[in-house]
């Protein structure tokens, strides 16, 4: 399958060197995709780019959207379909991990189901492309209530060829840390398990957006579509920290959550790196690291339930 075939019933189509804006439809749910197709001048690889997942990332949504804008067919060799963004209808919601309908995180129900709640229809359909491309693109931030520094993730499932292009890709996007992931039902993940490589890319933070942002991650997405030989230019190299792997710290409470360190900091194993409080002050418990790393994200809002991520060590 390619992406025209798939595309050809939503009527989002375009001849060599031209483009198409349109939305893909989810198949038995009111969710419509805005998605921008570019077909390029001359053939090579079809590239999937989504942005908002998750509706509360505000840089990554305005990236898509101008990307697909500015990206000009004339100088694309391959395909490039662009989804800004995936959930509208968390989007419209200001909801934070969560989509509208069902209750469910959009990244965590990949490869989704044809007949399943409103958000697996969504990543079953956006599972498709995946499959079709060559390399995926998944633009992502830190969440309405979420600090973090840019970092990318990739996936180390999908065989070594895979996890190869992926990671190499990655450190084209020249944010400062690189880090792999075995997530198996994330979006990156399951395009991996499809045999497709790609890359999660993390940029803003907190409910807030700005031009700066933008127009940092269109130029860290145009380095890696040069890397990808999608377009022409010279690829420029930065250097960036390799982390083994990202440790996720989940609470076991519901309360108020303090955080005692900032992002970046580099923490130690053992280390008491925030507690959660219950409505009275009291402590409920104390949450320490569990390998020594650095910060890559820490959760900002007050409120917490349980299960929710604090935040994440980096383990260098
Ligand atoms: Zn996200």
């Amino acid at each position: 399958m390619n992406f025209k075939s798939i595309l050809k019933d939503q009527d989002l189509v375009a001849e060599s060197g031209k483009k198409s804006t349109g939305y893909i439809n989810v198949p038995g749910t009111p969710v419509k995709m805005p998605a921008t197709y570019i077909e390029g001048a001359k053939p090579g690889k079809q590239i999937l780019i989504t942005g908002g997942i998750h509706g509360g990332e505000y840089p990554c949504i305005e990236t898509a959207i101008q990307l697909a804008k500015r990206i000009d067919p004339q100088d694309v060799k391959g395909t490039i379909v662009v989804i800004h963004p995936v959930n509208v209808p968390a989007f419209l919601a200001k909801l934070q991990y969560y989509g509208p309908y069902d209750g469910k995180n959009l990244n965590r129900v990949f490869p989704g189901k044809a007949t399943g709640t409103v958000s697996e229809r969504i990543a079953y359909t956006v599972h498709q492309l995946q499959q079709a491309a060559d390399f995926y693109i998944d633009l992502h931030g830190g969440d309405i209530h979420e600090a973090l520094v840019p970092f990318v993730i990739y996936s180390n499932l999908g065989g070594d060829q895979v996890v190869e292009q992926s990671r190499k890709a990655s450190a084209a996007l020249g944010f400062p840390y690189v880090v792999g992931s075995v997530s198996n039902n994330g979006s990156m993940g399951a395009a991996a398990n499809a045999g497709t490589p790609g890359f999660l890319a993390e940029l803003g933070q907190c409910g807030r957006w700005s031009d700066e942002e933008v127009e940092q991650y269109i130029t860290a997405t145009n380095n890696v579509l040069r890397s990808l030989e999608v377009l022409e230019g010279k690829v420029n190299s930065t250097e960036v920290t390799y982390l083994k792997k990202m440790a996720v710290m989940n609470a076991m409470h519901d309360g108020c959550w303090y955080a005692f360190r900032k992002l970046e900091d580099r923490v130690k194993k053992g280390e008491v790196l925030g507690e959660i409080r219950d409505f009275f002050g009291n402590v409920l418990g104390e949450y320490k690291a569990e390998e020594d790393g650095v910060l890559l994200y820490v959760v900002t809002s007050l409120a917490i339930t349980t299960g929710d991520p604090l935040t994440a060590i980096g383990v260098v």
